[in-house]
C-alpha cells in the first residue's frame, strides 16, 4: 500500500467577517488532509467558501473583521499560531498561491525575470547574481517560455495571458514549495491554454512532489487533475470523495446539480456550469438546517429534519467518500448510481 506523508492538515477551520450588514459566515469547520504528491480539488459555486478557504490556509484573512478558529498545520507547523516572520518562511517556501488573474499577481513596472528574481531572493538573500540569474533562467524555461534569457527582461504586458500565467507558477515555485494552492489557475484563459497550464502544473508536481489543493468551480477540471475532491456549499464542505468515487456514485445532491451540469457541457461551453435550480443563499443569512434545503428536490423526504438540523459528514456510499445529508444511505447510493456514470 501506497505510504501516505501528509504536509497539509486542516481541522474544523471556520472563518468569519464583520461587516456592516452583520456577520458572514464564510467557512464552517472544513477539515481536511493534503499528502505530498496529490492533488486535493475543492469545487463549488461562488460563494461556497473555497477561495476563503484557501487564502485562510496562507493566513490572508488577517484583517481586522476577520475571526478565524481551527488547526491549520503545514509540515508539522501550526500556521495559526505562527510569528509575522515564521509566516513570511512558510509564504513561499512551504505554500505557496497562484490566483486566477495572472495581471493582478504581476507588477506591471518590473521585468518579469525582476519579479522572479526578487521572490528567489527572500529565502536566498546571501545567493549571488550569476546564481539568481541562473535560477530565474531555470525557472522559465521548467514552465515552457521559449527563449528565456530574452524574455526574462519583459514586461508582464508583453506576455499572453497563458505565458504569464506560465510566469505567476515560475514565481510560485521558485522556492520549492511543498504545496501549491491554485484558485481558479485556468479560468481566465481559453480552452487550450487551459489544459496547457493544467499539464504544466501536473508535471512540475511529478517532477518535484508537491502537493496542489486546487480551487475550481469546473468539475471538468476537478476530473483532469485531482485525485480527491471536497464539495463546498454556503461554507460547508458536503462531499468528501475520491475523484473516481464522485463521479460514478456521487452521494449528495448538491453534488447531483454539479454532475448534471457537467455532462451537459459541450467542448465550447466548457466551464459554464449550467445552473442549479435557485440561488445559493447569502452567508448573511443562512437558511436554517441544511443551507442547501431550498434549492434541494429531495428535502421533503426527511421528516422535516432538512429544515431544522445541519446534517453531519457520514460515509453513505463508497468506502472513501462521506456526505454530509440526511438521506438514508441507500437512497443516497440509488440515486448516486443514477446520477454518476
Ligand atoms: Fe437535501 Fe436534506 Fe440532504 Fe440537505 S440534508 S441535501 S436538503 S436531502
Amino acid at each position: 500500500m501506497e505510504a501516505s506523508h501528509p504536509v497539509l492538515i486542516v481541522e474544523n477551520l471556520s472563518v468569519s467577517f464583520e461587516t456592516p450588514d452583520g456577520i458572514v459566515h464564510a467557512v464552517n469547520d472544513v477539515s481536511f488532509v493534503l499528502h505530498r504528491g496529490k492533488t486535493l480539488g475543492i469545487v463549488g459555486e461562488s460563494g461556497s467558501g473555497k477561495s476563503v478557504t484557501a487564502s485562510s490556509l496562507m493566513r490572508l484573512n488577517n484583517s481586522v473583521t476577520a475571526t478565524t478558529s481551527g488547526s491549520v498545520q503545514v509540515s508539522g507547523k501550526d500556521l495559526m499560531a505562527a510569528s509575522d516572520d515564521e509566516l513570511r518562511q512558510i509564504r513561499g517556501s512551504e505554500i505557496a498561491m497562484v490566483f486566477q488573474d495572472p495581471m493582478s499577481a504581476l507588477n506591471p513596472y518590473y521585468t518579469v525575470g525582476a519579479q522572479i528574481a526578487e521572490a528567489y531572493e527572500v529565502h536566498h538573500p546571501n545567493a549571488s547574481k550569476s546564481e539568481v540569474q541562473m535560477k530565474v533562467i531555470d525557472m522559465m524555461t521548467k514552465v515552457g517560455i521559449p527563449n528565456p534569457e530574452q524574455r526574462s527582461k519583459d514586461y508582464p504586458h508583453q506576455f499572453s495571458g497563458g505565458m504569464r500565467q506560465r510566469i505567476v507558477i515560475a514565481i510560485a515555485l521558485v522556492n520549492d514549495p511543498k504545496i501549491l494552492i491554485a484558485d481558479e489557475p485556468t479560468t481566465a484563459l481559453d480552452v487550450t491554454v487551459q489544459a496547457q497550464i493544467l499539464d504544466l502544473m501536473l508535471s512540475l508536481q511529478a517532477e518535484n512532489g508537491m502537493a496542489i489543493l486546487l480551487i475550481t468551480h469546473d468539475l471538468g477540471v476537478i476530473a483532469e487533475v485531482a485525485r480527491d475532491v471536497l464539495v463546498m456549499y454556503a461554507g460547508r464542505v458536503v462531499e468528501k470523495a475520491d475523484v473516481e468515487d464522485l463521479f460514478e456514485i456521487p452521494t449528495h445532491p448538491y453534488s447531483w446539480g454539479l454532475l448534471g451540469a457537467v455532462s451537459s457541457l459541450d467542448d465550447s461551453h466548457r466551464g459554464q456550469l449550467k445552473t442549479i435550480e435557485g440561488a445559493p443563499p447569502s452567508l448573511l443569512n443562512l437558511p436554517t438546517g441544511c443551507a442547501f434545503h431550498p434549492r434541494c428536490t429531495y428535502s421533503s423526504e426527511n421528516n422535516g429534519q432538512c429544515e431544522t438540523l445541519v446534517p453531519s459528514l457520514m460515509q453513505k456510499g463508497p468506502e472513501h467518500s462521506s456526505s454530509a445529508c440526511h438521506l438514508q444511505s441507500a437512497r443516497v447510493v440509488q440515486i448516486g448510481r443514477e446520477v454518476g456514470k
